[in-house]
């Protein structure tokens, strides 16, 4: 059964329920199904929202991601949407705002007769412009408390992530793991800050790259596809699922390292400190300035939800709650 009224909810499958006709990020039987960024815990359902939905909405960039990792989506099923180009579906309004997160990554805003709900999906500060004017609000709380509080930005990450390239890189190749999307920011923002080793990558790896620098309106030149021959004076990147020992450096981009801006985990192992996710601090911040009457908290994918949602009713006095209620085992 859908809803009848214009609400916004999350579903137990991860499911955010946007209006009368619009679902972001997994499936549910509804008429437009949006993909926010082309991380797994977004495209949940991805298959059967093609096959009963009418519409997939994403940016340009979000299709072209998708198509790279294998979701095929008919021509005749795409509503390609750039940012701030409002459309009209039925009777609800529906477009798309910018979210720094990954490459193409979106917020989502409908506007139903009687009310307007938005859902931020993923976003990092600064860089992503709070949703305004909105009757609910649906965020991503990835860290839902002050316990997963990072005390350094991305830049202090990136210094300590080009430290140990350039002494890494004396003594040969320098690994770097991390997830799609994060590992093509990493090598623009490295080009960006003149780094100028050869970049090695997996092939899907580098497919993605070449779409974010696009994306990203800077070029990461001297990239080629990984073969196997380990080069000297390379920095190789590559999925989080091909870490393993080899002769070299090691470096793991991850949003859970919270000692510092690197640490050192063994010999020729560092955690470099990168998230794609706003802080705690940072989280509050943007439900201060975006100023919902309320505000539902995504405890399918975030820590702490509940702590979230409690401490934004005490702190801020809006309204809040942590959905779904129970989450299922994954
Ligand atoms: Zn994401």
């Amino acid at each position: 059964m859908m809803t009848s009224g214009c609400s916004a909810e999350v579903r137990g499958n991860g499911a955010i329920l946007l209006g009368r006709g619009v679902v972001a990020d997994s499936y549910a039987p509804r008429p437009y199904r949006v993909v926010t960024h082309a991380h797994s815990d977004h495209m949940l359902g991805l298959r059967r929202s093609v096959r009963e939905s009418l519409f997939i909405l994403a940016t340009p960039t979000t299709f072209k991601f998708l198509e790279v990792l294998g979701h095929n989506i008919p021509e005749g099923k795409r509503l390609e949407l750039g940012y701030r180009r409002p459309v009209v579906l039925e009777d609800e309004v529906v477009e798309l705002r910018p979210a720094r997160h990954i490459a193409g990554s979106a917020q989502v805003l409908v506007e139903c007769r009687e009310s307007i709900v938005g859902y931020t999906s993923d976003f990092k500060m600064p860089g992503t412009e709070p949703l305004q004017g909105l009757d609910t609000l649906v965020i991503d709380a990835t860290y839902g408390s002050p316990r997963l509080q990072r005390r350094w930005g991305e830049w202090d990450a990136l210094a300590a992530l080009i430290d140990i390239i350039e002494r890494g890189i004396r003594e040969g190749p320098v690994w770097v793991y991390g997830y799609n999307g994060k590992l093509q920011e990493v090598m623009v923002e490295l080009r960006r800050r003149g780094v100028r080793y050869p970049f090695l990558a997996d092939e899907r790896t580098v497919k993605l790259a070449l779409i974010a620098s696009e994306f990203y309106g800077f070029p990461v030149e001297d990239l080629r596809v990984y073969t196997g021959y380990e080069e000297e004076a390379a920095v190789i990147f590559l999925h989080a699922s091909k870490t393993r020992r080899r002769r070299g450096t090691h470096v793991i981009l991850t949003g859970w390292e919270m000692r510092a801006p690197a640490a050192r985990v063994s010999d020729n192992v560092y955690n470099v400190s990168y998230s794609d996710h706003a802080t705690f601090k940072e989280v509050i911040e943007y439900v201060e300035e975006a100023n919902p009457r309320r505000v539902v908290v995504d405890a399918y994918r975030g820590s702490d939800a509940w702590f979230t949602a409690k401490y934004i009713t005490k702190r801020l006095g809006i309204e809040a709650t942590a959905l779904p209620a129970k989450r299922p085992n994954p």
